[in-house]
């Protein structure tokens, strides 16, 4: 980890040091992005954006929205288009389906094993930076206790060496209200879905809260049956997102309201 005035002073020092601002989808990564090329205009950013291909439609629109205000484009990377996914699968399957299918043999991600977020986000991106040494700056906010990259849970980015994180917010003391006034006062405003779910991610995410599932079937009831068909019953034993409940459960049972987020669940490179 070096901090944001090292990273700023390397332009300079290292000039073939690249500068990746990890894009997620959420507000926090959006409000990075718009407070570093407003403070740091001397910045040689790249925008990167992991597409799982299971996102949510509002977030394509937010990135559209955000690379306008940008200026620049938000590289859009994939497991298609850096570890060739689509030749082992050889149909039209998305990545996730193709991991899920020829390597975990169905056996649907979880926060214990997080193999998404590896397969999907992580890895592509390691790739895409092949070995360039390179700073990558994440949207911890000065008032989370979120660790990112050094957490000891799964991994929730890169543990290349060469890849060396950055925490803007956290070095110069940016909150939530300051995200909140990043995104307003630049025009962008907040992503759509957060009217009705809590975090970015995709529209499967196992992070879900009860709510947020009763929340997908409202919004995008096509979402909510393409994720059930995920679910399996194999040998007795139930494949759900949700331990312990199917998704026919969840539709089923009474309407919940979304708890407030617990920001130090989740990870760094989807949810911010
Ligand atoms: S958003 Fe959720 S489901 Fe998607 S890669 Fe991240 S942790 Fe996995």
């Amino acid at each position: 980890m070096v901090t944001l005035q090292e990273a700023v002073d390397s332009i300079e020092s290292d000039p073939d040091r690249r500068h990746i601002v990890n894009i997620s989808g959420g507000k926090d990564s959006a409000a990075l992005a718009i407070y570093l090329k407003q403070q740091y205009p001397e910045l040689p950013a790249e925008y990167v954006f992991c597409d799982t291909k299971c996102e949510l439609p509002e977030t394509y629109d937010f990135l559209d929205n955000l690379q306008t205000l940008l200026g620049k484009p938000i590289q859009r990377i994939n497991a298609f288009n850096t570890l060739n996914v689509r030749e082992v699968g050889g149909d039209d399957r998305n990545p996730f389906e193709i991991f899920l299918d020829e390597l975990y043999t169905g056996f649907l991600p979880s926060p214990r094993n997080r193999w998404c977020t590896r397969e999907l986000k992580i890895r592509p991106l390691e790739k895409y930076l092949e070995e360039s040494t390179a700073y990558s700056y994440i949207g911890i906010r000065g008032d989370e206790s979120r660790d990112g990259y050094q957490s000891k849970k799964p991994p929730s980015f890169s543990q290349k060496p060469s890849i060396i994180p950055v925490y803007p917010f956290k070095d110069d003391d940016l909150g939530y209200e300051d995200v909140q006034d990043l995104l307003e006062d630049s025009g962008l405003g907040m992503p759509k879905y957060y009217q009705w779910r809590s975090r970015s991610g995709c529209y499967f995410c196992f992070y879900q809260q009860i709510g947020e599932w009763q929340g997908l079937k409202e919004n995008h009831p096509e979402f909510f049956d393409k994720a059930k068909a995920y679910e399996k019953e194999v040998g007795g034993k139930k494949f759900t997102w949700v331990d312990g409940k199917t998704l026919d459960e969840i539709a089923n049972s009474p309407r919940r309201a979304i708890q407030d987020l617990d920001e130090t669940a989740g990870c760094a490179i989807c949810h911010l």
